[in-house]
């Protein structure tokens, strides 16, 4: 602050324009209304008035408490634990309207916080490593009830999709294949700008298992360069087309900027999930795949989709959480 830091070598100058400006209401901000500091004494010397407005301009928090004494401050903390109260419940009431505005069971489930620490990715079931390679991921490691949606191709651009996902606030990530995704990425800088992970599923979508290393690198790292073009950010996780992969394909990943490769445990449609285990149930950890799709491709809408999966993640007692949390 200008004042503060000129005081030191013109004291009473400084001391004068802090007053003039306490006088003119500039500092009031800083005080709270009923104890501002021009009641608090007899008219002082220029210094004290100076210090007294220093004070203020700092925000002086611990003398204004030593006047309020303990019942001030009791039903000042009750009031804040009140309207506290109310804001959880406002959310609460306005998460379940907007869930029934948009056809659902019930209010999704909050995520809990991110980890401090992302999940080591060592080997186990749902994890497959390799040394000094990124690891293939079908479940992240996680004691928590979270499970996560990925959302493939890109030849989709529903608007519907993206406003009920922002309606929502769905977690979701985003694996793109340049050749579906380039007509409006546009589309997908909004799905980002509301919080959706932008990620890679290679230019033209092919099998890896038909291409060298060298081919498979011109689609890993030429899909990296694209996303970075179009997002300003180089991802970090890699979806292999139809969940294929070779020895090369872990290779050519760490080598264009790949942690992970995240595959998936159950596919969501709009009239149905399938499911990769017999039990028929989400698990901590649990990646859900889904395609950007519209109604010609499948039996429904990506609404109706969505719709399905927020249902069955919610009555199965998970939150949807957001990959790049834990990957
Ligand atoms: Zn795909």
């Amino acid at each position: 602050m200008p004042i503060s830091s000129s005081s030191g070598r013109r004291r009473a100058p400084a001391g004068w324009i802090a007053l003039a400006l306490l006088l003119a209401g500039c500092a009031a901000p800083t005080a709270a209304p009923e104890t501002g500091p021009v009641p608090a004494g007899p008219p002082a010397a220029p210094t004290a008035q100076a210090a007294a407005a220093a004070a203020a301009a700092q925000g002086a928090q611990p003398a204004q408490g030593a006047q309020q004494g303990a019942p001030v401050r009791a039903a000042r903390q009750q009031e804040q634990r009140q309207a506290a109260q109310a804001r959880r419940d406002l959310a609460a009431h306005q998460s379940l309207a907007v869930a029934q505005r948009w056809g659902l069971a019930a209010a999704p489930l909050p995520a809990p916080p991110a980890p401090a620490v992302k999940p080591a990715l060592v080997e186990q079931p749902g994890v497959k490593t390799r040394p000094g390679l990124p690891p293939v991921v079908y479940r992240v490691p996680t004691a928590a009830r979270v499970v996560f949606l990925t959302v493939d191709d890109g030849a989709e651009k529903d608007p519907e999709f993206r406003r009920m996902a922002g309606e929502l606030g769905v977690p979701l990530s985003a694996f793109l294949s340049d050749y579906l995704a380039r007509s409006d990425y546009g589309y997908f800088r909004a799905l980002r700008d509301q919080g959706a992970g932008i990620q890679n599923h290679t230019l033209t979508h092919p099998d890896l298992r038909r291409l060298d290393a060298a081919g498979q690198r011109r689609e890993i790292c030429g899909q990296q360069d694209r996303l970075e073009a179009e997002f300003g950010v180089r991802p970090t996780l890699f979806r292999p087309p139809y969940g294929e992969y070779t020895d090369a394909t872990l290779t050519v990943a760490r080598e264009c900027g790949i942690t992970a490769l995240p595959l998936w445990n159950e596919e969501a449609f709009p009239d149905r999930m399938e499911w990769r285990y017999a039990d028929q149930k989400l698990h901590p950890g649990d990646i859900i795949l889904t395609h950007f799709r519209g109604a010609g491709d499948w039996k429904g809408t990506m609404p109706e989709m969505l719709r399905r999966v927020l249902d069955t993640v919610t009555a199965q007692g998970f939150a949807l959480a957001r990959l790049e949390d834990y990957l």
